[in-house]
């Protein structure tokens, strides 16, 4: 069993990579920013702990986070590994990891600042099976998701002012978890600032070294 963690300030295409890594290889995406949306939704005590974090653009703390995880990596699903999409983001969610799953790879999707708000203020997926789309830079079929379960979602947290907070929070508390997974020899960087296809390529030639 063994698992890989896609890393990444937000809108660096995580979850856009994540869709292609999951049909090639079978693992189940964990996205903890999936997880906290469907407890918010919900309404599960979880969920509305996370909220005001969320809208604010802030990380919702460790503990919840750690739980989460815990009880995921229970799922029949995740016997063989998973592949994690915005998890760890803390020092102290990284070493919690550490003690729950081994990783083999961690992949840094890399995009500058200045790229950020135009990917994060045109996204929007699909609310029939979550894939992701961009006004731009991808957008969905003039028929809809091919899915067959077409409609569109925006995110209440993708709009200008919340990305810098985001962005604030991702250099302050997640990119010194750089450093922290280099020093385990297991970091690879990609330059996220290309296009997708590209940037899938680039991440097979490091999960098949
Ligand atoms: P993350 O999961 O890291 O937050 P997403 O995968 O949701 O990022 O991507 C953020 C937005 O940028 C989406 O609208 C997506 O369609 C778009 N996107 C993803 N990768 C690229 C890319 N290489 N070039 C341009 N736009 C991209
Ligand atoms: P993005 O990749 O676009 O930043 P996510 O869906 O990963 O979006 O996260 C949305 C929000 O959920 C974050 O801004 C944060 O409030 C919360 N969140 C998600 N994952 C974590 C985590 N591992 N630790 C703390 N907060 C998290």
């Amino acid at each position: 069993m063994s698992s890989i963690v896609l890393f990444g300030p937000p809108g660096a295409g995580k979850g856009t990579q994540a869709e292609r890594i999951m049909e090639a290889t079978g693992l189940p995406q964990v996205s903890t920013g999936d997880m906290l949306r469907a407890a918010v939704k919900a309404g599960t005590e979880t969920g509305l702990t996370a909220k005001g974090y969320m809208e604010s653009g802030q990380l919702v703390p460790d503990g919840v986070i750690i739980d989460l995880i815990k009880d995921r990596i229970l799922e029949p699903d995740a016997k063989n590994g998973v592949m994690f999409d915005g998890f760890p983001r803390t020092i102290p969610q990284a070493e919690a990891l550490a003690e729950i799953t081994p990783v083999t790879h961690v992949i840094a999707i890399e995009v500058p600042d200045e790229r950020i708000v135009e990917r994060i203020c045109g996204r929007y997926s699909c609310a029939g099976c979550g894939s992701v789309y961009h006004d731009t830079f991808n957008p969905v079929n003039a028929d809809g998701c091919s899915c067959g379960q077409w409609e569109e979602k925006r995110r209440a947290d993708d709009n200008e002012e919340t990305v810098h907070s985001r962005l604030g929070a991702y250099h302050e508390q997640t990119s010194p978890l750089a450093d922290w997974y280099r020093s385990k020899g297991i970091f690879h960087s990609v330059n996220g600032d290309r296009a997708i296809d590209t940037i899938t390529a680039d991440i097979f030639v490091v999960l098949n070294s």
